[in-house]
């Protein structure tokens, strides 16, 4: 059985990582400061004999005792309100932060996994991304820190597999949802549930053509631990996410379908750089690690509205994108109906 480091463990994404680690009998040592994680993620792991939690920012240099095996990365701001409101800590941590953890998995002779994303694609060409799409990212934009910030991340990681042989592995996530998102950070799934839950009108940015592909938690918590495992040559980058695409409309329809209303929808300005398309090639995925995403969004939708029901005791107030405070327009709900 392995030792295994989660960076952002206490997250959306890393508490499910970390669940499903010491589950299949490893040992987990979780590294988070909490600057978008919550100890409620991981408080049923916390007595576990094979879990440790560590506070620590990962901007400064870590030191492990014993050994380490794999570290999988996951420690960044995630959402656009989260990673826009303090960008230099952004750039930062997928600087600096990568940096240490570069220098832990060399020291411990360790894998290391770094989230990478879809972003770094930026507003794509091209109408499915593959995997040696160089990008079309607005390097003096508002979402740069984000998407310059992992795409220098990646560069750092295969530095070190040049330079030093370090085993990597790099995975490019598509949006991914969930139970556990915070309902707090403006995603797209979390504001449309919560909004609905609490009888507000679901915020559409734009006109809500704009498309993105949703991949359910569990299967990309699989596809990450296939990546982990997978022989050495396979350094990635990989995609991980669902190519069932949707408008930004649709997914306000379905989550209004589920909830048994009729879509309650205004709109508001489209944020600045907003990808106008987002849906992944996994054919490396499906050829190099067998996997492919199973759970259909209806399936993966109610588990999640599920999840929100119980956790929302009071009416809570999606938050905002900055700067998106106007209300444009009703109109729409009649085109989500059509
Ligand atoms: P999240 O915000 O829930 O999790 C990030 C975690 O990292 C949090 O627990 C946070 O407290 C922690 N963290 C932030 N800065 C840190 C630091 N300096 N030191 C230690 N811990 C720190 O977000 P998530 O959705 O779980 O995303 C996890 C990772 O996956 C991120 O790197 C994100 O960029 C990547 N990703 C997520 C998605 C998605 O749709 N969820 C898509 C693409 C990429
Ligand atoms: N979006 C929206 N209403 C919201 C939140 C997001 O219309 O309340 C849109 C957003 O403009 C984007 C898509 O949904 O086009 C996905 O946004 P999210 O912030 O979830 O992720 P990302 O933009 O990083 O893909």
């Amino acid at each position: 059985m392995k030792r295994i480091l989660i960076a952002g463990g206490a997250g959306f994404l890393g508490s499910h990582l970390c669940e499903r680690l010491v589950g299949r009998g490893h040992t987990v040592v979780c590294v988070d400061n909490f600057r978008t994680g919550r100890r409620a993620n991981i408080s049923h792991l916390l007595s576990h004999p094979r879990f440790r939690f560590m506070e620590h920012d990962i901007t400064r240099p870590l030191t492990v005792l014993g050994r380490v095996d794999e570290i999988y990365n996951l420690a960044c701001p995630a959402s656009p309100p989260h990673y826009q409101r303090d960008p230099r800590y952004t750039v930062m941590v997928n600087v600096l932060g990568v940096a240490n953890l570069l220098d832990l998995a060399k020291l411990k002779r360790a894998r290391i996994l770094q989230a990478s994303t879809s972003e770094v694609y930026g507003d794509p060409l091209n109408e499915e991304q593959v995997e040696s799409d160089w990008g079309n990212v607005n390097c003096t934009g508002p979402r740069a820190c984000y998407d310059e910030g992992k795409r220098c991340a990646e560069s750092l990681l295969f530095d070190a597999w040049r330079l030093y042989d370090q085993p990597i592995k790099v995975v490019r996530i598509f949006n991914t949802y969930g139970p556990r998102m915070d309902e707090n950070d403006g995603r797209i799934v979390s504001n449309f549930i919560t909004q609905a839950l609490n009888d507000q009108p679901m915020t559409v940015y734009g006109d809500g053509s704009q498309t993105r592909s949703f991949c359910y938690v569990d299967d990309l918590v699989d596809g990450l631990i296939r990546l982990m495992e997978s022989p050495p040559d396979i350094t990635g980058p990989i995609n991980l996410g669902n190519p069932e695409e949707l408008t930004v409309l649709r997914v306000a329809q379905r989550v209004a379908a589920l909830l048994k209303m009729k879509p309650n929808i205004v709109l508001r300005p489209l944020p600045t750089d907003d990808p106008r398309r987002r849906r992944p090639n996994i054919a490396r995925a499906q050829a190099l690690l067998g996997w492919k995403p199973t759970t259909p969004l209806d399936v993966g939708l109610v588990r999640t509205i599920t999840y929100f029901r119980r956790h929302l005791g009071e009416p809570v107030a999606a938050l905002k994108a900055p700067g998106r405070d106007k209300i444009v327009s009703i109109e729409v709900a009649r085109a989500a109906r059509a």
